[in-house]
């Protein structure tokens, strides 16, 4: 009896905490917090480097609340130029969705849909680059340099207003794939309720912005830097630093492109929806926050230590690892699209035959692989990703933190994100996911995580 009126009292007290995170927490307060800090991160970062360049403690410490308001007051919102190279980048990114291509299919969703997208993600890289290298050969392009702080202020703008957009069309207009809403306005722009937003069978949404406009922005901002900082040296001068990291984020750039189908399968595309988070991240936050190295080595003067046998050394070793983290994600990808009949690493890969529900209860099967990358870690891939992203930050060498904010930030981002998939996986497959993970006991680094 006793036990009994304990358990009735504990029960609600449970629940109603579990209610207060969910409602409360997780779904109020983190958007909230992650919507007003990531704009004031992003122009705030801009501001100092590009239009103060002070040390960081002295901007953010001392100076703090003349910095932030001067980051927000003296960006010029409505600059022609900024939104005639947005709208370019759309246009552009529009018409590459539409280029001769063989389809492929994605994931299938727990609803049993199936999205389809054509390869048409390296092209538009190489197409891309051809148009982009000439022309920063041509042409001066320091201007351009220095409007990348209203740039980053407009891109900031008009990212709330495509989350607004995605919103109302996800209330309204929903395209065909998993799509709900929880009522919570705030969580539904954050979270996005739609998990594949379509403007027709051609224009995937989360294509269009994430590939199209986020990660080329990266890359044709870090290739901006170069050159500006290029033009800005005297004869004889050569940026060694600023070469190696330029180099190393370009490769991993054109390597996203060419996996952009392997990208289809990923937690951004088959399982987050596309809302605030993804989105506004894509058109502000990478841009603006990804190159911050970039940005930095492009204002720094030339550091004498960064020699040129230290740059080859650096190059080699990124390029290794970028090597080793598109053949990890690829391995995943081969495994799974031969279901398992597959030789990895000299031998037939070794597999877990898991089952799990759909939405309606109709069993479906699935393989994880146990050998390979994947018999090492359960994510191999996210730790090639950091120590990759490290190898593009070290040139800056150890003067300043800001050139490695963004490896911080991603380590905790795939840190947290390992952890989403755990459970995600657990929830799935259940008693399979915890056999393969007695196969395979570590989360990112072999004996030690
Ligand atoms: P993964 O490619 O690791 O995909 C995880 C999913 O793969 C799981 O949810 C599960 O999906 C399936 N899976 C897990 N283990 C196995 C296994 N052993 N065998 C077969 N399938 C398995 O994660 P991401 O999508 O996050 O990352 C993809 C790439 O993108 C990585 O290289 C990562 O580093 C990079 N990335 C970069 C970011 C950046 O901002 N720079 C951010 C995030 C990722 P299922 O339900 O199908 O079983």
């Amino acid at each position: 009896m006793v036990s009994n009126s304990k358990f009735r009292q504990q029960k609600p007290a449970k629940n109603v905490w579990k209610l207060l995170y969910n409602k409360l927490f997780r779904e109020i307060l983190v958007p909230l917090f992650l919507m007003i800090t990531t704009p004031n991160l992003t122009i705030l970062l801009s501001y100092i480097i590009l239009k103060q360049n002070k040390p960081l403690t002295e901007a953010l410490i001392y100076d703090f609340p003349t910095t932030i308001q001067n980051a927000w007051l003296t960006v010029h919102w409505f600059d022609l130029q900024c939104w005639t190279a947005i709208g370019l980048l759309l246009g552009w990114g529009l018409i590459s969705l539409h280029l001769p291509a063989k389809p492929y299919n994605g994931p299938i969703t727990s609803n049993g849909f199936t999205p389809k997208y054509w390869h048409t993600g390296f092209r538009f890289y190489l197409i891309s680059m051809a148009i982009t290298v000439p022309l920063l050969y041509i042409y001066r392009v320091s201007h351009l340099f220095d409007k990348l702080y209203d740039f980053t202020g407009n891109l900031i703008v008009f990212g709330f207003i495509v989350c607004l957009f995605l919103y109302i069309k996800g209330l309204l207009w929903p395209s065909k794939g998993l799509h709900n809403r929880t009522g919570n306005p705030i969580f539904d722009y954050y979270w996005g309720i739609e998990l594949y937003p379509h403007l027709s069978a051609r224009i995937s949404l989360k294509i269009l912005i994430i590939c199209r406009f986020g990660l080329i922005l990266w890359q044709y901002i870090v290739l901006l830097c170069w050159k500006s900082n290029y033009e800005s040296l005297a004869n004889g001068q050569f940026n060694y630093a600023l070469t190696a990291s330029t180099i190393l984020q370009s490769i991993y750039l054109a390597k996203f492109f060419y996996w952009e189908d392997g990208y289809m399968n990923t937690i951004d595309t088959s399982v987050d929806r596309f809302g605030y988070m993804v989105c506004w991240g894509c058109i502000a936050y990478v841009p603006g926050f990804y190159p911050i190295t970039s940005l930095y080595l492009s204002v720094q003067p030339l550091n004498p230590n960064y020699t040129f046998q230290v740059f080859l050394l650096n190059l080699l070793c990124g390029i290794a690892v970028i090597g080793l983290n598109y053949w990890s994600d690829q391995q995943k990808l081969v495994f799974r699209a031969t279901n398992g009949k597959c030789i990895i690493w000299g031998k037939p890969a070794k597999l877990i035959r898991a089952e799990y529900e759909d939405d309606f209860g109709k069993v479906r099967k699935s393989i994880l692989l146990t050998s390979g990358f994947w018999g090492l870690t359960r994510h191999i891939n996210y730790t090639f990703e950091l120590m990759s992203t490290f190898l593009w930050c070290i040139p800056s060498l150890f003067n300043s933190p800001v050139p490695y904010l963004y490896l911080l930030f991603l380590t905790v981002l795939l840190i947290h994100r390992s952890v989403r998939d755990d459970n995600k996986c657990a929830k799935k497959y259940g008693k399979y996911w915890q056999q393969y993970k007695g196969v395979v006991k570590y989360q990112m680094i072999p004996y030690v995580y």
